[in-house]
């Protein structure tokens, strides 16, 4: 009897939390009659007035995006704290169909519902390209582009990303939900006595103005918007930067060592053990970068793992020990094992997240035993 009335009371208590996880998500989640497939992404990081790196950025993206339906007369995606300045609609043949005018762009500020309406409906599986440019912010704190430094003889700018889950919209008005997955380009503009690296291998670099260069980074592999990642440093690699590399604080170089074996050992371990290695899965490069101030210790975008500076950088008598150094390999090892349990197999929403925690858990464990790093 007290078994049926405690299984009758998990039912009822299943059901309520279904209808309450339902509500608080209705009015939030995006639909999915607007897909994008591809985002051409240009960010400029203005310089300071002191030459260093400034605390807004111009963005510009193109959203190549479809329907499969016929009656869809607006377009709803994400931003947050951007302030768009022109937003644009073409066709499948480049044409512009319509200059949105920005005081009729609908936004919500609790959701961050972003909402372009369109003057006609758009054709079923054609392409579209939306297009914004706009102006966002660096923080200091919290998450989206993120502005730290080191000091040696004088203070340096470090600008890192934390976009999990759902900071994508800080940096560019995006459909920022894990299941919307896309190929992304990005371009990043940086002063000229700074370096930049990102999720994919850098393709090429144009100089534009005096004190200013432009890179331009590889399309990505079909991936979550919480994946995209640079970082914009004065940073030292130990590896080569278009392949496999760890990025330090110059002065933290020669402390690097014993990650970058870890890494390695640990990512021909992975190879070996999925029959899938990390290159097939879509991105030939796989970096780390320190962060002195990161607060989450670690983040796994793909080709771009940002690690605490505390995992990443041995120094002797003070993080060389026996369990500092098992953390790294665990911290090394549970990151990698994202490019494959998250990255390139992806949660279709949130409340799946402990599928990817759950496998990367186990496997930190598994592969830190098996490469058996003294
Ligand atoms: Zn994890």
């Amino acid at each position: 009897m007290k078994g049926s009335v405690l299984r009758l009371q998990l039912l009822i208590a299943a059901i309520l939390v279904t209808l309450i996880a339902r509500n608080e998500s209705d009015g939030y989640r995006l639909r999915r009659s607007v897909l994008p497939s591809f985002y051409n992404l240009t960010i400029n990081i203005q310089a300071s007035r002191n030459g260093g790196l400034g605390y807004s950025f111009i963005g510009e993206v193109a959203i190549t995006l479809q329907t499969n339906q016929s009656d869809v007369y607006e377009i709803t995606l994400h931003k947050n704290s951007l302030d768009i300045s022109s937003c644009l609609v073409y066709n499948k043949d480049r044409i512009l169909c319509q200059n949105v005018t920005i005081t009729s762009l609908k936004y919500d500020q609790e959701t961050h519902l972003l909402t372009v309406p369109l003057l006609e409906a758009l054709t079923a599986n054609e392409n579209y390209t939306l297009y914004f440019k706009y102006t966002g912010y660096v923080k200091s704190r919290g998450q989206g582009v993120l502005s730290e430094f080191y000091k040696t003889d004088k203070y340096h700018s470090v600008y890192i990303t934390q976009l999990e889950p759902v900071y994508a919209r800080l940096v560019f008005p995006c459909f920022d939900e894990p299941a919307f997955k896309a190929k992304f380009q990005l371009r990043l503009g940086r002063p000229s006595e700074y370096n930049a690296v990102s999720n994919t291998r850098l393709i090429g670099t144009t100089k534009k103005g005096n004190n200013s260069y432009v890179d331009h980074f590889d399309v990505t592999p079909i991936m979550s918007t919480y994946q995209l990642a640079f970082v914009i440093s004065k940073y030292q690699a130990r590896g080569n930067r278009s392949e496999f590399a760890i990025l330090s604080a110059p002065e933290n170089y020669n402390y690097t060592e014993f990650s970058f074996n870890v890494a390695e050992r640990v990512i021909d371990a992975y190879n070996k053990v999925f029959d899938m290695p990390y290159k097939n899965l879509g991105n030939e490069v796989l970096l780390f970068a320190t962060s002195g101030w990161f607060d989450d210790n670690a983040m796994d975008n793909w080709g771009l793992i940002i690690l605490s500076e505390k995992i990443l950088v041995q120094k002797p008598g003070y993080t060389d020990g026996h369990t500092n150094k098992e953390i790294t390999c665990l911290n090394i090892a549970h990151e990698i094992a994202h490019m494959w349990f998250g990255n390139s197999v992806t949660l279709s929403w949130w409340s799946h997240y402990w599928l990817n925690e759950g496998f990367a858990r186990f496997y930190e464990i598994f592969l830190t035993h098996q490469v058996n790093v003294k």
